[in-house]
């Protein structure tokens, strides 16, 4: 079995039988990885054959076992006409001016996707695909529907609307997800093999899980249950208290951050989702040792994860011994215990 074919059983069956592997669906470059391939931030997130090359490098030169693009959530936003600061080496892009004042101006067409960067992600994909599609897990990331939304109105404004106009934001958020479907599906066509959802914003630290529920799921589901190809769902923050509602959201699989219990996500989630996760990007891979990291990734594993990789995006200050310890400790699992 490849590890395309091995994460695709996990995701199908909800579950792994016993092997593991570490294979990151969230952001994977740092500045080792830029350096080895000559391909750095931010010209990589605009240029086709710079991307690729960072991209491979989540595989080539960290060991990873697949390859995600885009490198950053601002792809979307961009094309919808929010104005963005394109970041430097080691920090990402972001939104400097929301495209829009209001949600009622929200409205996209077809044609969208002529715009920004789009081309650049479809191109990265489809070459990235012609070397590693079939044995390898290729993630694109889209951009969920409330990050997206803060995106183009503002966070600030959405997290206050969502609470005063909670019904006008319920409606954009169908709108929106209308969006990710036809986006997702011209991912996948162009080269990806399993979609990542990340959607930062829908945090347990930003909303309340009756927002969550009457808010999100709707749209989650509607996702869902419009598109035929894996999906992983991944959602920063403490979403602990989120968890009853994500096991009905229809996704694959859920990636949490390291504030999420393990075992309480496996509890909760059982049979629905399989759980990605939870290597502490922080006090792990960034500021952690090889052996530490091996002490995380090795809880993780038997607590229940059964993809292996960090909670969050790998910050790009992460040494490469960090990440290798990761992809290392899923090896010795598999050693140890799937014989
Ligand atoms: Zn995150």
């Amino acid at each position: 079995m490849n590890y395309l074919e091995l994460v695709n059983e996990i995701l199908k069956n909800r579950k792994r039988d016993c092997l593991t592997l570490a294979s990151s669906p969230l952001t994977t470059p740092t500045i080792d990885q830029m350096k080895a391939v000559d391909a750095y931030w931010p010209s990589a997130h605009s240029d086709v054959d710079l991307m690729v090359r960072l991209a491979s490098a989540a595989y080539e030169v960290a060991e990873l076992k697949g390859i995600k693009v885009p490198f950053e959530l601002t792809v979307e936003a961009e094309a919808f006409g929010s104005e963005l600061n394109m970041g430097k080496m080691g920090r990402n892009p972001y939104v400097t001016k929301p495209a829009f004042e209001s949600m009622d101006q929200i409205d996209f067409s077809d044609e969208i996707f002529e715009r920004g960067r789009f081309h650049i992600v479809f191109d990265a994909l489809k070459k990235l695909s012609e070397k590693y599609g079939d044995f390898l897990p290729i993630y694109p990331q889209i951009v969920g529907p409330y990050t997206l939304l803060g995106h183009l109105i503002g966070a600030e404004k959405m997290l206050r609307l969502t609470l005063k106009e909670k019904e006008k934001v319920g409606e954009t958020l169908l709108l929106l997800a209308d969006f990710n479907i036809e986006y997702a599906k011209r991912v996948m066509e162009s080269g990806g093999n399993i979609l990542c959802i990340a959607d930062p914003t829908a945090s347990g630290d930003l909303i309340s899980p009756v927002s969550f529920r009457d808010l999100l799921l709707p749209a989650y589901k509607k996702i869902s249950s419009s598109v035929d190809f894996p999906v992983i769902l991944h959602i920063c923050g403490n979403t602990t208290r989120f968890l009853d509602y994500i096991r009905d959201s229809g996704f694959d699989a859920f990636s949490f951050d390291s504030m999420v219990e393990v075992k309480t996500a496996k509890e909760k989630l059982a049979g629905k989702l399989a759980l990605v996760g939870n290597v502490p990007t922080i006090e792990g891979l960034l500021n952690g040792t090889p052996e530490k990291v091996r002490e995380y990734s090795m809880k993780a594993l038997n607590d229940g994860i059964d993809i292996l990789c960090g909670a969050c995006a790998i910050p790009p200050q992460a040494p490469l011994d960090n990440i290798k310890a990761m992809v290392r400790a899923a090896e010795e699992y598999n050693e140890k215990y799937c014989r």
